[in-house]
């Protein structure tokens, strides 16, 4: 394939080029605009919808996606669309969380290598033992795991509705997969025992409580707002502690010109557009599997149908139990 440079950035270009030119630099986004052309051209071509997480970079986020958020929201999007084809921008896992929910599309990634250290924290062995080791106790399973675990599992969370979900089973105590810093975060708001795995995220469990400290110092009155991957401490010392969407959603009401998100770098600068009157202090902490994430691959993808997302079906059908069970616990009256 080869891509000509526009001499004349069309007006559509320039309008998302506005959206951006905060964090991308012009010479930058010149290379970009091309690609960003040909892939919103091809998903007409191929009727596909494209997925941004909330930690792609910019020029994907709001270059190509279709819709941007959290993986379980965008794959509810995305199966509630006529799409043929869902395009997913963010890790393996979310990848098969959009074929679990819709079994029927055809379901791509731009890299299969992107991976994430929770979802290859734990392998199918370790849940069966822990199932053998506390019979009878309910396995809760954070969506940050692959497809075969989910199938294991009882009951599926969100880091937002998590203590929803262990609420809901009306057992006394939980066998939590596999975010350990999540889980203790958990067990902080509720009287149910919480038995965890060892599982990190490689991005959030670098933050430290003396670094927030140290910006406190240096910012006065600035607003901190973690993700509950962070460890209880770090969360303890911010003000506000929150999923992806629960921190946009709290940077409406943010009392602070000067905010901290402690999470994946580009979170801020995708934030940045609907928010200009906020100043970002950047910590940026990367996530090197989000970052395989690139336009070149996405179009590639789109371009040759490839890198398609395959689940076993008698794995997605009892995963797709867990993940509809927990659907169920938001809508119960009260959550
Ligand atoms: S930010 Fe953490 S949880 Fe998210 S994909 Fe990267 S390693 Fe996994």
């Amino acid at each position: 394939m080869s891509i000509t440079l526009e001499r004349e950035p069309s007006s559509e270009m320039e309008r998302i080029y506005d959206k951006i030119r905060g964090s991308v630099p012009r010479f930058e986004w010149e290379m970009h605009a091309p690609i960003v052309e040909e892939i919103n051209r091809l998903k007409r071509v191929r009727n596909a919808v494209i997925l941004g997480h909330n930690y792609m970079v910019p020029e994907i986020f709001h270059g190509v996606s279709d819709f941007t958020g959290d993986s379980l929201g965008l794959s509810i999007e995305a199966r509630d669309t006529d799409a043929d084809v869902i395009l997913f921008c963010g890790v393996h896992f979310m990848a098969e969380t959009a074929k679990i929910l819709s079994p029927d599309k055809t379901v791509l990634i731009p890299d299969m290598d992107a991976g994430c250290s929770l979802s290859d924290s734990i392998s199918v062995e370790d849940v069966r033992l822990l199932k053998e080791r506390y019979p009878g106790v309910p396995v809760v399973t954070y969506m940050n795991t692959p497809a075969a675990i989910k199938a294991e599992s009882d009951i599926c969370c969100t880091s937002a509705n998590a203590v929803s979900v262990v609420e809901s089973l009306g057992s006394d105590r939980v066998i939590f997969l596999p975010d350990e810093y999540l889980a203790r975060n958990v067990a902080r708001e509720t009287d149910v025992e919480v038995i965890a795995w060892h599982g990190r995220c490689m991005v959030h469990e670098q933050f430290t409580v003396d670094e927030i400290r140290a910006y406190r110092k240096q910012y006065p009155g600035i607003e901190v707002i973690a993700h509950p991957e962070c460890s209880p401490e770090v969360c303890e010392e911010s003000d506000f502690v929150g999923s992806t969407t629960g921190m946009i959603r709290h940077l409406d009401r943010a009392p602070s010109k000067h905010v901290i998100m402690v999470t994946e770098c580009s979170m801020a600068d995708n934030v940045q557009e609907a928010h200009p009157d906020l100043e970002f202090v950047k910590p940026c902490t990367i996530c090197p599997h989000m970052k395989k994430i690139s336009l070149e691959k996405t179009l590639s993808a789109l371009e040759n149908l490839e890198q398609e997302v395959v689940v076993p079906e008698d794995v997605r059908v009892r995963a797709l139990r867990a993940v509809e069970r927990m659907i169920e616990v938001g809508r119960s009256p009260g959550n």
